[in-house]
């Protein structure tokens, strides 16, 4: 059986370090292949390579930068339906929202084509007379990502296109549920002409990820995953000086007001909480409804929606399912936990995913659509990030009191609100404490062009990812104050200098 290794200067190469992990496919249940557990001196070793490689890369023009982008962009849309059925395989997810998952990594490649022009920093001119000042957008280094299972693509390219253009060498340490994705990006980006060194892939576990977040050739630490991670990443990031940026788990809340256009309502919700198995970061776990007979249409109207979901394997199948499996036999039993737990609580659980089998894909990894009504803040399934179909009903009786129930809430990635009404709207966006917010867009993950990031403990540290904040995350300012011989001034002077 093969075992994937690294991806170190320009090519793969064997792990020597004797751990593996296996990758299954949740479908069927059954092993693909094994993945290594890279030691800490082979993570040492990427970490050489890539610093020996910044020395170039960093010199290098950026519209040659770029011009490896837009290559690398070109090789992605060739070789999409391959990467999107290695997605499928590994992950789970139906075929096309694996598409769809690379199509919104590919849109950060693109915006990191125009880094000529993002990186082109500052000047002004006679900030004295015959004194000019710039600043310069500086690459910071040799910079590392640490990425979660749930989009093994889009959340890598959330990272590398952006730091690689601004010059920087780079260190991946993906998940190792679905590791065959991002060394087939590291193959594309050599094909795209990237020098070799500028992108490694390491595999490993917590061994890896130590010496990333302590080795101190690393300058920076982009992280996604789930929140204990990234807390421990930003503390211990931080502590080792290095620049972090550590984005975690979510709880999304959606509110339906009474003037809701039902048709949107349950479109909408039906692809947040089901779509990807809820295996989404952006996924809408709780359906907030202000009033019950808003409650009680929706309830009513998801149970028919949720009997003519389509769940099976994510490719392969003559109609594509809607929904697929878990990722992982472990992570189906704690979804399951969870459901259980909402039971024993005293949620009304009108759907039930639990023993759901799917007919000759006995195996695999699937829990079926759930769905609880008459969910209470206090209980389990509404506090905590349950990562799976099940989606929770909470009734308030205002619009204030729904706001209330979000901004108590722990984290803060994304919400929405389903209204027709501009003013409810309007004072939502301005005072929900939450990082993304769709009004009537049940999924408001921003565009490449703008940046992706929660509030609260769905993110540790100021900068979100790609957009105006990735530039800013992976560059560091240098400013130059320079006067010529013409600006000179009569004498020394010992006051502070001011503009005269
Ligand atoms: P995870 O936290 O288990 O793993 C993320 C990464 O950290 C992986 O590469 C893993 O190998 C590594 N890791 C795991 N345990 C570690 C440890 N003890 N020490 C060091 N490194 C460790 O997350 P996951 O299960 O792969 O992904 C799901 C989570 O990611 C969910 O909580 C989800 O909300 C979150 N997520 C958040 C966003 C966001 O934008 N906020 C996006 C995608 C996923």
């Amino acid at each position: 059986m093969t075992t994937l290794g690294n991806y170190i200067n320009g090519e793969r190469v064997a792990s020597e370090s004797g751990r593996t992990a296996p990758v299954f496919n949740p479908a069927t249940g059954e092993k693909r292949l094994d993945v290594a557990l890279s030691s800490a001196d082979e993570t040492r070793a990427a970490i050489a390579n890539a610093q020996e490689a910044f020395k170039d890369w960093s010199a290098t023009p950026p519209l040659s930068r770029a011009r490896v982008m837009f290559k690398f962009k070109e090789l992605l849309e060739q070789h999409a339906d391959e990467i999107a059925e290695l997605i499928t395989l590994e992950h789970g997810k139906v075929f096309s929202d694996a598409k769809g998952e690379l199509t919104r990594g590919l849109e950060v490649v693109e915006f990191a084509c125009g880094i000529p022009h993002l990186q082109k920093g500052e000047h002004s001119l006679n900030v004295g007379r015959g004194v000019d000042s710039y600043s310069q957008m500086m690459p910071m280094g040799v910079v590392a990502g640490i990425t979660p299972f749930n989009f093994p693509a889009m959340v890598p390219m959330w990272m590398f296109p952006v730091a690689i253009a601004c010059g920087n060498t780079f260190v991946l340490k993906p998940s190792e549920k679905d590791p065959s994705v991002p060394l087939r990006l590291a193959e594309l980006l050599t094909e795209a002409g990237l020098p070799n060194g500028v992108f490694n892939v390491v595999n490993g576990d917590k061994e890896s990820v130590d010496v990333l977040l302590t080795d101190e050739r690393i300058e920076a630490v982009s992280f996604v995953g789930s929140t204990p991670i990234a807390e421990y990443i930003y503390s211990t990031a931080c502590a080792h000086g290095k620049r972090v940026q550590a984005l975690g788990g979510a709880k999304n809340h959606m509110i339906v007001m009474p003037d809701a256009d039902p048709e949107q309502v349950i479109n909408s919700l039906m692809g947040a909480a089901y779509g990807s198995a809820g295996e989404r970061c952006m996924a809408i776990s709780v359906a907030v409804c202000v009033g019950d007979e808003v409650a009680n249409h929706l309830v009513k109207d998801l149970q028919g929606a949720i009997a003519e979901l389509k769940v099976g394997p994510g490719i392969g199948e003559a109609i594509e399912s809607h929904m697929g499996p878990l990722v992982s036999r472990q992570h189906a039993d704690k979804v399951i936990g969870y459901i259980d737990a909402g039971v024993e609580e005293g949620a009304e659980l009108l759907v039930d995913g639990r023993n759901f089998v799917v007919t000759g894909n006995e195996n695999g990894y699937f829990v079926g659509p759930t769905l609880f009504n008459h969910v209470k803040p206090g209980m389990r399934i509404y506090k905590e990030e349950i990562f799976g179909p099940v989606l929770a009903v909470v009734r308030v009786d205002s619009y204030e009191e729904a706001l209330a129930l979000i901004n108590e809430h722990e984290y803060g990635n994304g919400t929405a609100i389903f209204t027709r009404d501009g003013d409810t709207a309007r004072n939502f966006a301005a005072n929900v404490q939450v990082g993304m917010i769709g009004i009537n867009v049940p999924i408001p993950v921003p565009m490449a062009f703008h940046s992706f990031g929660g509030w609260k403990r769905s993110l540790f540290g100021p900068l979100h990812m790609h957009g105006p904040d990735g530039v800013r995350f992976y560059t560091r300012m240098k400013t130059i104050t320079a006067r010529w011989p013409t600006g000179l001034s009569a004498g020394p002077e010992f006051s502070m200098p001011t503009m005269k």
